[in-house]
């Protein structure tokens, strides 16, 4: 079981929503600072260890600025999102550019900053050697482990999946790298799971990753120096799901890195992450205020938040929990379709959902928004983009304004320009 907190008071909630206006993003700083820490202190006996944050889930540069303060690097995948991590101040070193279907100005960029990067084809090797000239120092390649592994059902069966290399491919890449002389650091990428909160298929990922560190060696010679297992850790979204503990995973794999990377003399091999999800998915909340209750075949509750602020529920049908912020203790006698304003049906953050008597004027916060929450926005039927708030311990920061009508149509040319 995992309780569902809120990250104040119910009532100082409510009157931060009626002072600031909903809806909006609010993400709690400490707790997601605690968070990261643990991570950090869970892994601290595999020397070198670090989570490139998956900026995609929460592209804040406050955010980023504040997980970099814990160790953390970042894990890009377009540009702008190699833009965002730069301007938090991370290093290229410890950025991950584990990009697909990229494009030339993206490893450019990502070269420039001094990322690692991360080829997701065989093929890039001879776009990298035609974008920036040589192969780079350090490089890493995305394995793809097709009928090994069964996937999961977000990312999908692996034999389906549009990323990686093949395990053939894999080897004849690293003996193509090694061939260069130019790549002195070589890793190993993989990222088979997302949402999953059974540990045993993270320490099957590490496992899987440790015995093909041995067979490259073995076939090519080559010296993996890091795998990355990826992001993927779940988040208990249901108060029946139970999180994945860091002290616990670390210890699997710690057994796991003794078993088959120490006592086969290829360590030191250092250990990383991309997990967006669990670092700051728990800690963030979609704060908005209730506008009609209205009565047809079914009850609605009419939220003035929309899926454009949220789609997780209406793209994968992901469960978000609802406490009504003015009735905390009442009875969840009511069955209720909590919905957005887009003319789109499948515009819902919950579907027969038990919940106490709601009343227009309502407050509610839905749980477990901070990662794919407001990154996944969109602005289908001309809606504006929300603001994004972030608790520390000296105050609550506004770290997005609201977007307006002004932004949106910016980029549309009042006098239309002929261009062909
Ligand atoms: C999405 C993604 C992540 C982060 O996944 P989480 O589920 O947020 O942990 C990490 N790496 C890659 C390559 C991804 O595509």
């Amino acid at each position: 079981m995992t309780k569902k907190t809120l990250p104040l008071g119910s009532e100082e909630l409510i009157s931060f929503a009626l002072r600031n206006g909903t809806p909006f993003h609010i993400y709690d700083g400490r707790a997601i600072r605690r968070n990261a820490e643990e991570m950090m202190r869970a892994f601290s006996w595999s020397g070198g260890f670090i989570n490139y944050f998956a900026v995609k889930a929460l592209p804040n540069v406050n955010i980023i600025k504040l997980l970099a303060g814990e160790g953390f690097g970042a894990d890009c995948s377009s540009l702008p999102e190699l833009l965002i991590a730069h301007e938090a101040g991370i290093p290229g070193s410890k950025i991950m550019f584990t990009s697909n279907d990229t494009a030339e100005e993206e490893f450019l960029t990502a070269y420039k900053l001094g990322a690692v990067i991360n080829l997701d084809d065989i093929t890039h090797i001879d776009v990298l050697r035609k974008v920036i000239g040589r192969l780079p120092e350090t490089l890493c390649f995305r394995f793809n482990p097709g009928k090994e592994r069964s996937g999961n059902v977000i990312i999908g069966n692996p034999v389906e999946a549009k990323y990686g290399l093949t395990k053939e491919q894999l080897f004849r890449a690293y003996r193509i790298a090694a061939e260069s002389h130019e790549v002195k650091h070589f890793y190993l990428h993989t990222m088979v799971a997302s949402n999953e909160l059974n540990e045993d298929y993270i320490a099957e990922t590490a496992r899987m990753l440790f015995s093909l560190v041995k067979e490259i060696k073995e076939k090519t010679g080559v010296v993996i120096e890091q795998v990355d297992l990826g992001g993927g850790i779940g988040i208990p979204y249901r108060e029946e799901d139970e999180a994945i503990s860091f002290d616990h995973l670390s210890g699997r794999i710690r057994a796991l890195y003794d078993e088959m990377i120490t006592s086969e003399s290829l360590a030191p091999l250092r250990i990383s992450f991309e997990c967006g999800r669990c670092i700051t998915g728990p800690y963030g909340w979609l704060v908005s205020r209730v506008r009609h209750v209205t009565h047809k075949y079914k009850d609605f509750v009419g939220l003035d938040a929309c899926m454009a602020d949220l789609m997780r529920p209406a793209l994968y049908g992901a469960y978000h929990h609802i406490t009504v912020l003015n009735r905390p203790d009442a009875p969840l006698d009511h069955i209720y379709d909590v919905t957005g304003s887009l003319c789109e049906n499948n515009d819902k953050f919950a579907i027969d959902r038990a919940l106490p008597e709601i009343l227009p004027g309502d407050i509610v916060a839905i749980h477990d928004t901070g990662a794919h929450g407001h990154s996944m926005g969109f602005n289908y039927n001309a809606k504006l983009r929300h603001a994004e708030y972030l608790i520390m311990d000296d105050g609550i920061y506004r770290i997005r304004r609201d977007e307006t009508y002004e932004d949106y149509i910016r980029t549309v040319l009042s006098s239309p320009q002929i261009v062909s």
